[in-house]
C-alpha cells in the first residue's frame, strides 16, 4: 500500500492514529467520522494514498463506492435516517480538509438544514462508539 506521511488518513489505516473501525478489506476502510455531521456519518477511505478524484485509479475508486455501499446499508439499518448523502469534495473551495480521497456517508434528516461545506463540530466519543459498535455488527 502506497501512504503519505503526513496523511492523517494513512495513519488510521495502519492504526497509528485510533479510529470507530466499521469494516475494512484488502482495499478499502471504513470508519466514523469524528465530528459528525449527523448521527452515524461515517468515512470511506481507499488503503492506498491518493489525493483527490483526480489522483486516484479507477480500480480503487470503484472499490471505495463498493464499501461506501455497504456501510450505507448498515447506517440505514441501524440509524434509520431520512436519508443518506454519499459525498466526496475534491480541493480546499469543495469544502475537502484532509487531502486522501474519502467518501462521506451521512445520514440526513428532514430540516436538517446541512448544506455543503456543513463546517466541522467535535462529536460526543462516546455516543460515537456506542454508534459504531452497532452499524459494525451490520455490515
Ligand atoms: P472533508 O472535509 O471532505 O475533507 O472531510 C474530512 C472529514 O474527516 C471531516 O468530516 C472530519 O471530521 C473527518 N476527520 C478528520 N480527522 C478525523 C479523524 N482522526 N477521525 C475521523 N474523522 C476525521
Ligand atoms: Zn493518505
Amino acid at each position: 500500500m502506497s501512504a503519505s506521511a503526513d496523511c492523517i488518513f494513512c495513519k488510521i489505516i495502519v492504526g497509528e492514529i485510533p479510529s470507530f473501525k466499521l469494516y475494512e478489506d484488502d482495499d478499502t476502510l471504513a470508519f466514523m467520522d469524528i465530528n459528525p455531521a449527523n448521527d452515524g456519518h461515517a468515512l470511506v477511505v481507499p488503503k492506498d494514498h491518493a489525493r483527490d478524484v483526480h489522483a486516484i485509479s479507477d480500480e480503487a475508486i470503484s472499490r471505495t463506492v463498493i464499501t461506501a455501499k455497504k456501510i450505507a446499508a448498515a447506517v440505514e439499518k441501524i440509524v434509520a435516517p431520512g436519508g443518506i448523502n454519499l459525498v466526496q469534495c475534491n480541493g480546499p473551495a469543495a469544502g475537502q480538509s484532509v487531502f486522501h480521497f474519502h467518501m462521506h456517508v451521512l445520514p440526513r434528516s428532514e430540516g436538517d438544514d446541512l448544506k455543503m461545506n456543513w463546517g466541522l463540530k467535535p462529536g460526543n466519543m462516546d455516543a460515537i462508539g456506542k454508534l459504531a459498535e452497532k452499524i459494525k455488527t451490520n455490515v
